[in-house]
């Protein structure tokens, strides 16, 4: 037969689905919840400062666009991994990390799937239920069987802890564990200190692959305190995999800039990986974009600019603050009969708000207001002009 007769359509995206309803939408007011995307107060996608700051000394340069090494701009690297380990961690001062740039903290995530289906083909990876859409699909497609770990109690609004714990407390050695590092998605459901030494404790004891995401440092409680997680994990030791992105901590959507990191025992075993590493990349892209890998690395190492960027990130999470304390209150007085509190409690841009499909359904139909099935809302997409026609029609539909 025909190559292309038998293909069947892939089954659409549900995120992109929603924007596209979204857009086709004539009525003025709408509103869009669906997205995964920080929006200022006025509606739009910021440029920061700092990008824009960067950008500027980089064009003065004018530099040609020769390839970069595999792994990226070894000043990029370098900064990174001083940002998700500390400059003076021992896993950096004793060279057991390794930091390659990779295309967004998706194509982080499949160079760690790739490199992990090389060296240890018949591992299975854990999820959380629920997790990002794309975890499932990228590492399946990676060849690996997927399974999920229990993750949110719709009863509580909070993590079935128990439940994880002893999904972990079950897997068999070599089992690659994916964790959200912080700003659970599409909860916003985190793990607490106390939460997170019992997990490092298991994964440790009993030889789990740990493999932290982290696509929203600076979302929840700070770039510091967003980044413990990851450190704690490395002071444990090796193995260790973690994706991170600027998709979001630098409104560098569409650069496609983040960087994976590995942690290894010795530095002998960090150099051995890191050139098994260089080869999964060199099979699949060759070598990385310029552009917003030198923005990063110049927004993170100039002390002025770093500053800059650490004040607009605040600047972010402070506004979703704001719009979590606006949410809960308007919806205080317009529907006293249900409590909102958790969503003071989340973290990061997404909220599972507990609405069900049905009353989604009717958010979207009736009012224009357009959110994922599951409840999930990006606390980060309302605004000051939008939050009242929200908070309306959610008591509304309640
Ligand atoms: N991991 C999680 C948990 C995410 O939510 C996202 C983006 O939404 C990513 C990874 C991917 O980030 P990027 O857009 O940098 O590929």
């Amino acid at each position: 037969a025909p190559l292309f007769s038998a293909i069947e359509m892939a089954p659409r995206d549900p995120i992109l689905g929603i924007t596209e309803a979204f857009n086709a939408d004539k009525n003025p007011n709408k509103v869009n919840l669906g997205v995964g995307v920080y929006y200022d107060d006025n509606g739009k996608v910021p440029l920061l400062a700092c990008v824009q700051k960067a950008e500027a000394q980089l064009m003065e340069k004018a530099s040609p666009r020769t390839y970069l090494p595999i792994d990226g701009i070894a000043a990029y690297d370098k900064a990174v991994q001083e940002l998700v380990f500390g400059a003076d961690s021992a896993v950096v001062q004793e060279k057991r990390a390794i930091t390659v740039q990779a295309l967004g903290g998706t194509g982080a995530l499949k160079l760690g799937a790739d490199f992990l289906k090389r060296f240890s083909p018949n591992a299975q990876v854990w999820i959380s239920d629920p997790s990002w859409e794309n975890h499932r699909a990228l590492f399946e497609f990676a060849g690996f069987t997927v399974n999920n770990y229990p993750y949110y109690d719709a009863t509580t609004r909070g993590v079935n802890f128990t439940g994880m714990l002893n999904a972990l407390n079950e897997m068999p050695a070599g089992a690659i564990v994916v964790l959200h590092a912080c700003c659970h998605n599409p909860t916003g459901a985190d793990l607490t200190e106390d939460q997170w030494t019992q997990v490092i404790q298991v994964v440790t004891q009993r030889g789990l692959v740990p493999f932290l995401d982290m696509a929203y440092q600076g979302f929840g409680d700070g770039i510091e305190a967003d980044g413990k997680v990851v450190r704690r994990f490395a002071e444990a030791g090796g193995p260790l995999f973690v994706s991170n992105s600027f998709s979001k901590s630098f409104s560098l959507y569409g650069e496609r800039v983040g960087a994976l990191s590995i942690v290894a025992v010795s530095s002998e075993e960090a150099a051995r990986v890191l050139s098994q590493l260089k080869r999964v990349i060199r099979t699949n892209y060759s070598n990385p974009p310029i552009h917003g890998g030198q923005v990063v690395a110049t927004a993170l190492s100039a002390p002025e600019l770093r500053k800059q960027w650490e004040e607009e990130l605040a600047g972010m999470r402070v506004r979703i603050r704001e719009m979590r304390q606006a949410l809960v209150q308007n919806l205080k007085e317009k529907a006293p009969n249900h409590n909102f509190d958790f969503v003071i409690q989340q973290r990061g841009m997404f909220s599972y708000s507990g609405l069900t499909k049905a009353q989604v359904e009717r958010l979207r139909n009736e009012y224009s207001i357009y959110a994922v099935d599951t409840g999930r809302i990006c606390v980060a997409a309302l605004n000051s002009r939008n939050i009242d026609a929200v908070v309306d029609a959610i008591a509304k539909v309640l």
